[in-house]
């Protein structure tokens, strides 16, 4: 899927126009608008088009004194990692010299880039919009982002340009891993490990957006493509503390694999980038396995040790906490196998389906003994159940007589009960209530 990045200085209107572009999506795909709602990433759909949107000012906690340089640091990230960039300036403030500097790093760049002039809330603005042109970035696209004019023809002007960025898609049946982490939590050499010397590569599919994204491994009885992404691959060392720069290369790899193997490091346990990084995977309904690696390093290596590493992983995750968690030593190549097992273990449970009688036969007489509590003194009955076949998620519909009145708890009751009588260890499950 294409990448779009949002640019500019602070308080130019980029989280406006982000929310903007995401809300299209919302609308149309989540059961639960608004209640995953986040301002760094999200997806729009316009005229059939599905693109990716980041924000890159989502980053910045008080963007009110953020450093000039923490700016121009994120603006080679977007230049590197996306595939269009809109580069956000406010008219009512008019042209500064930071806006100047960023133009500058843009046009310098091979990215296409829009320069998008906000808050262009009435036509009188329009002389204040001159001055922008002298940016070098080609005609100013005028919109409101606060009340939406002009952003219909932005969007059309985007969807115009990801012409050039065909929607291609691997269709086989062969699983897509990506290694997704921190900078420095073994990445590299546990894909190495994985591929060994040799680098037995099969095939390399031309890319979706840019350079080859899918690399194929027939390995050790395996055959999986890896994603990489550019990312991956040429890494700086430069950027490494700036969580903003792993988000950003973990994106495209998690959009295109089927299960993600997200490393974090046995020395330093769950940090805040790690969840943030296993909340993107989440969020686009991805496989997961965990792996906590440079277990070498840990000095006491006992099962107890081991387990509550396990349930403070587990407990940190929730309530998603039924995918497998792997300990290695990428370096010494220990337990790499059992990671690339898991992976594909994974991939199988995401394709299993429960055959309707079987589910109805399992699932009926627990509803029946632990009915959906009642509602104003309604009655709530669950009636029917079954498996959509299609998904690329195990996708479960029960109908009942009162859907709206089934709240999320019981959702999670009957998520559990699925995944105790059923495998679906390390994949998401969609549990949808509907009208019978
Ligand atoms: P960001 O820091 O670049 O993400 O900027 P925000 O989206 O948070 O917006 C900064 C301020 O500008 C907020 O008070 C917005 O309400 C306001 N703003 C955003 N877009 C517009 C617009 O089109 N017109 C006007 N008048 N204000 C806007
Ligand atoms: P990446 O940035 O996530 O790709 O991480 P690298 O694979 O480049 O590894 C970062 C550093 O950690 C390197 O110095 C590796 O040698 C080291 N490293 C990676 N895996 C292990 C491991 O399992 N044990 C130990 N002790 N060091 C490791």
């Amino acid at each position: 899927m294409p990448l779009v990045a949002i640019v500019g200085r602070p308080n130019v209107g980029k989280s406006t126009l982000f929310n903007r572009f995401t809300q299209t999506h919302l609308a149309i795909v989540d059961d639960t608008a608004g209640t995953t709602r986040d301002r760094q990433y999200g997806q729009c759909d316009w005229n059939g088009r599905t693109f990716s949107v980041v924000d890159t000012g989502g980053w910045v906690i008080n963007s009110d004194d953020v450093f000039e340089e923490e700016i121009r640091k994120q603006v080679n990230i977007a230049i590197e990692e996306a595939d269009i960039i809109l580069f956000v300036v406010d008219v009512r403030s008019g042209l500064s010299d930071l806006d100047s500097e960023v133009a500058h790093v843009l046009r310098q760049s091979k990215r296409p880039v829009l320069l998008v002039t906000n808050k262009m809330d009435s036509f009188e603005m329009q002389y204040a919009e001159a001055e922008f042109y002298s940016l070098g970035l080609g005609d100013p696209i005028s919109i409101s982002a606060a009340n939406g004019t002009g952003t219909g023809d932005l969007l059309d002007k985007v969807v115009e340009r990801l012409k050039d960025f065909p929607d291609a898609e691997a269709t086989d049946d062969i699983p897509r891993f990506a290694v997704v982490g921190r900078p420095n939590v073994g990445k590299s050499s546990i894909i190495n490990a994985f591929i060994g010397e040799d680098r037995h590569i099969v095939t390399d599919i031309a890319g979706t957006t840019r350079d080859s994204i899918y690399t194929r491994y027939d390995k050790f009885g395996f055959d999986f493509y890896l994603v990489d992404t550019a990312g991956i691959r040429k890494k700086s060392k430069v950027e490494e503390d700036l969580e903003f720069y792993s988000v950003m290369r973990s994106i495209r790899a998690i959009e295109n694999s089927d299960v993600c193997v997200l490393m974090i490091d046995a020395t330093r346990g769950l940090e805040s980038q790690d969840l943030n990084i296993a909340g993107l995977v989440q969020r686009n309904q991805k496989g997961l396995v965990v792996v906590v690696n440079k277990w070498d390093l840990i000095e006491d290596r006992s099962n107890t040790v081991m387990k509550n590493y396990e349930n403070a992983i587990r407990s940190r995750l929730a309530p998603f906490t039924d995918f497998p968690i792997i300990f290695t030593s990428a370096i010494n190549k220990q337990r790499i196998m059992k990671v690339l097992e898991s992976a594909k273990e994974v991939y199988m449970h995401r394709k299993f389906r429960v055959s309707t009688g079987k589910l109805n036969a399992e699932m009926l007489p627990l509803i029946e003994s632990f009915p959906p509590p009642s509602n104003k003194g309604k009655y709530i009955k669950i009636k029917y159940c079954t498996q959509l076949e299609g998904p690329i998620v195990p996708t479960f519909i029960f109908f009942a007589n009162l859907p709206q009145y089934v709240k999320e708890p019981y959702k999670r009751f009957l998520e559990n009960k699925i995944r105790e009588k059923w495998n679906f260890c390390g994949t998401p499950i969609n549990i949808f209530i509907r009208q019978k």
